[in-house]
């Protein structure tokens, strides 16, 4: 099907549902940010189709979580083996239907395989436990088992590994899962869903709806009591929704939502070290990833040599057709990310801040944007930019910066740049945040535990942590008298 993956074809695709690819009654038009053009009519599912995905998520789950751990591996192996295999493909799919430049999205793809590899072994480590019991004629012995089926609602803006960092783990755990695709990127789900089936993934196990109308369908699966978990990576307006619908059958949630993240560089700091990760850290994915630095706080002795060579740095990004390899920063993915990031720029430029670099665009292709800010109480310092534009401000002392990174409600990831081992840990124990990066602007990778706190979110995924969050605590009691 995606050898029509050229820039000038519609693709038709369909929902994964049970061992079928389902047509639905209606379907909605795939807008790519790269041009404005259609390049896809996707299947809009509704309430019978989620009615359809949830009786077949249970009966797969009274199969799958009784296979082994052994058949789960090498089931898992096999899919991140074809993700590997189809790197390219995945990174024109990511590139045409949000944006995302080939050269980043192929790294996506090794990060979205890497949590299938991590997981396929983690499998064989659900270890249970045995403990002393309180008297001689008793055993206690306590089990783990997948909690159930799983609805996981992911975002656009990692179309790849937000999918497999829910699914692998899931699946690991011996839990069915039902997965919605943002709007915006029903394809790399769905190819990914054909993936596991070449893979021998049984059918009902993973699932893909895609739907144009996500409270609608969703609606069905909040309201089953057979859906047990809901994961899910978003805003955290819509985070607070899920939240509050879940508790009408008490399922359990995991939230990773948005971030308001701090870096500080201290003058301390390898001030080239310093440049090259929070450009990276900013301008990835055009800044639209929930761990991006959305301020940055340089010591005042520096500021003036550190803000030069970060204009010089940041001006070597090149802008432009994500499908052409010497490109760094693609389209925003909508008109409504530009809207934002146009009021933030001039809410800060009138409390006095200044444009150091970039500030225009043309249709959604912005240019990576430095700019000083001289008032604290602007709001590009307190909102989610989402967009590749970096406000810097200065700070004197360690107290003061400390307390400004951690007033805000959210807490997901902070970066600290400094060469000083004790202000190092000071500084990380101090900072109320889910992540700390010292010295490292990327830190997520799948071996460990990602996510925030505050209003950032509930729970992790990654490593040893995101397994147990599909994993329920079983005490057995031995009596043997
Ligand atoms: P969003 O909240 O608008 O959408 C996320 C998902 O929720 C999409 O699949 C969408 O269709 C679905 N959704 C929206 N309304 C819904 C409803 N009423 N019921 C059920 N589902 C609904 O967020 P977005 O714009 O796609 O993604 C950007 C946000 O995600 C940012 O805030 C970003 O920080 C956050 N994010 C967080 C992480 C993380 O791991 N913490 C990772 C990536 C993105």
């Amino acid at each position: 099907m995606y050898s029509q993956l050229t820039k000038n074809e519609k693709i038709i695709k369909l929902a994964k549902i049970g061992n079928s690819w389902v047509d639905t009654l209606d379907s909605f038009e795939l807008i790519s940010p790269i041009d404005g053009r259609v390049i896809g009519l996707i299947a809009d599912c509704g309430p019978k189709e989620a009615l359809q995905a949830i009786d077949a998520s249970e009966e797969a789950f009274e199969l799958w979580k009784a296979t082994s751990v052994d058949t789960r591996y090498q089931i898992l192996s096999h899919w991140a083996r074809l993700i590997v295999e189809e790197k390219n493909q995945l990174a024109e799919i990511m590139a045409l239907e949000m944006g995302k430049p080939i050269k980043e999205g192929k790294k996506e793809v090794d990060y979205a395989a890497s949590f299938v590899w991590w997981y396929a072994e983690e499998a064989k480590r659900i270890y249970g436990v045995t403990i002393p019991a309180p008297v001689p004629s008793k055993r206690i012995v306590v089990l783990y088992e997948p909690v159930g089926p799983v609805l996981a609602i992911t975002p656009w803006n990692f179309p790849a590994a937000m999918v497999t960092r829910k699914a692998a783990s899931a699946i690991a755990a011996g839990c069915t899962i039902i997965i919605k695709p943002a709007e915006r990127s029903p394809l790399t789900a769905t190819f990914l869903a054909s993936l596991w089936d070449k893979a021998g993934g049984p059918p009902g196990v993973l699932q893909v709806l895609p739907t144009a109308n996500p409270e609608r369908l969703c609606k069905v699966f909040f309201d089953d009591f057979r859906i047990r978990k809901i994961s899910f990576t978003g805003s955290i307006p819509v985070g607070k929704a899920i939240y509050k619908e879940a508790a009408k059958t008490l399922k359990g949630v995991l939230l990773e939502l948005g971030g308001n993240a701090p870096m500080i560089v201290f003058a301390d700091a390898d001030i080239d070290t310093a440049i090259r990760e929070a450009i990276q850290a900013k301008f990835r994915n055009a800044g639209q990833a929930c761990v991006a630095v959305n301020r940055l706080y340089v010591e005042k002795k520096i500021s003036e040599p550190f803000c030069s060579k970060l204009v010089e740095e940041t001006k070597k990004l090149v802008l432009g057709d994500p499908f052409l390899p010497s490109t760094d920063i693609g389209p925003l993915v909508g008109e409504q990310s530009l809207q934002k990031i146009h009021s933030l720029l001039a809410d800060v430029l009138e409390k006095g801040g200044k444009i150091l670099c970039g500030g225009e665009s043309q249709g959604l292709y912005f240019a990576p944007t430095i700019v000083w800010v001289s008032d604290p109480s602007a709001r590009i310092l307190n909102e989610e930019i989402f967009g590749p534009v970096l406000p810097v401000i200065h700070f004197e002392t360690e107290r003061e910066v400390i307390s400004w990174s951690n007033a805000t409600n959210y807490g997901l990831a902070s970066y600290v740049m400094t060469s000083d081992l004790k202000r190092a840990f000071r500084l990380s124990e101090s900072l109320r945040f889910g992540i700390v990066g010292i010295n490292d602007g990327r830190p997520s990778c799948c071996q460990a535990p990602f996510g925030g706190i505050k209003e950032s979110g509930i729970g992790r995924e990654g490593g040893q942590w995101g397994i147990k969050e599909f994993l329920e605590t079983k005490y057995l009691s031995f009596n043997l008298d």
